[in-house]
């Protein structure tokens, strides 16, 4: 008999593209749900904010802000900006490229994750926030 458990935490973020490991906190919640096996679904309910899986250290930090520079530059002519006097249309881009969750397979208790793969919130935003993380675990 299949069953769900939903919890919310919250983050933290300096925003401008900071690449936070959220792993251990979905672990957490993981853990309080006694689900085994099932699958995990991690949620960030903000419109300039993603959560992806990804290698990480800093190199790669470093390299996540210099592709999302290129996936929507801060500098541009954006109507976001210019009807709602807004400075954020790169933050809102790039956060819809990337995508709000991701959903992991759960296997004897354990996610499973690659060696090297950590789930990662990151905060395109203009200046610092908290950000709400919503994981859903499914399963028996
Ligand atoms: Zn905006």
């Amino acid at each position: 008999m299949s069953r769900t458990f939903a919890r919310r935490f919250q983050v933290a973020t300096a925003g401008h593209d900071q690449v936070l490991d959220i792993t251990p906190q979905v672990r957490e919640v993981i853990q309080a749900s006694g689900i085994r096996d099932g699958l995990v679904c991690v949620f960030v309910a903000h419109s300039t904010a993603a959560v992806s899986v990804s290698e990480y250290e800093p190199g790669l930090v470093e390299d996540v802000r210099v592709a999302a520079e290129r996936i929507a530059p801060e500098r541009g002519s954006y109507a976001h900006n210019r009807l709602n006097a807004d400075d954020n249309a790169h933050s809102h881009l790039r956060s819809l490229v990337i995508g709000p969750s991701v959903t992991v397979p759960l296997v004897s208790g354990a996610l499973t994750l690659g060696t090297w793969q950590r789930i990662v919130l990151i905060d395109f935003d203009t200046h610092a926030r908290t950000r709400t993380v919503w994981v859903q675990v499914l399963g028996e």
